[in-house]
């Protein structure tokens, strides 16, 4: 049986209690409230609980596929101009095209063929969603992201060479490890290239992504409820 879909007033609430937990991790850390942002994750989710998150004031909105966005979210970015929509999941080349008109900010840049095809498409396009590089700190053979000792480079093609709307970084550490230890790895790495933006913590950990300077949270389940996937 698929699990019971959250009802308009069970993700108003979610929200607010994410958003209060939130603020609180930030008060605990010493930081500025409202210094980490709030990406609802809406991948396997229905237009139902996207409209009930809307309607609750959420205007940031990650996906992970770009077919599952392209059916989802034209409607909705026209009703809701203000609306940011982040890719969250792995991109191909070949979907440049469609990633750089549907979406306002990419996490997932991680090797240099793509960051080209971005550079192209951004021009063709004249449109500059901003970048973020996806760094593989758990150095995991089969997850997407560049490894830590190659994101120097990346950084410095797409920031020097290319021009790119660089501003940060992203990790999903390993599932069975510490977040701890990666997002605190990839904090080190982005201050030392001088990148402000931290994509980090998702519904299990954002609170310790908090604690280790994350701006950029990504939050689907403990919002939305289980995925229909
Ligand atoms: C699905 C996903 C999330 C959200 O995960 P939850 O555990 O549902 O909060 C965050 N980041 C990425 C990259 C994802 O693919």
């Amino acid at each position: 049986m698929p699990a019971p879909s959250e009802t308009s007033e069970d993700i108003s609430a979610n929200l607010a209690a994410v958003r209060s937990r939130i603020e609180n991790a930030l008060k605990s850390a010493g930081r500025k409230p409202g210094s980490a942002g709030l990406i609802a994750v809406s991948k396997g989710q229905s237009e139902a609980a996207i409209a009930s998150a809307l309607t609750a004031g959420q205007r940031e909105f990650g996906e992970n596929r770009v077919q599952e966005t392209q059916r989802k979210w034209p409607a909705f970015k026209r009703d809701h101009p203000d609306c940011v929509l982040h890719l969250i999941g792995p991109l191909q080349s070949n979907k440049a095209a469609d990633a750089v008109a549907l979406f306002d900010v990419i996490h997932s840049v991680d090797r240099e063929k793509l960051a080209h095809a971005l550079a192209a498409e951004m021009d063709r396009q004249n449109r500059r969603p901003k970048l973020l590089i996806q760094v593989n700190t758990g150095e995991e053979p089969q997850k997407a992201g560049v490894a830590p000792e190659e994101t120097d480079a990346l950084v410095s093609l797409c920031r020097d060479e290319l021009k790119l709307p660089l501003i940060g970084l992203m990790c999903i550490p390993p599932v069975d490890e510490e977040p701890s230890l990666h997002f605190a790895l990839l904090r080190e790495i982005a201050r030392r290239i001088d990148l402000p933006e931290l994509s980090m913590g998702m519904s299990g950990d954002f609170e310790i992504a908090v604690q280790f300077g994350a701006t950029m949270l990504r939050v689907g389940t403990a919002i939305f409820g289980a995925r229909n996937v």
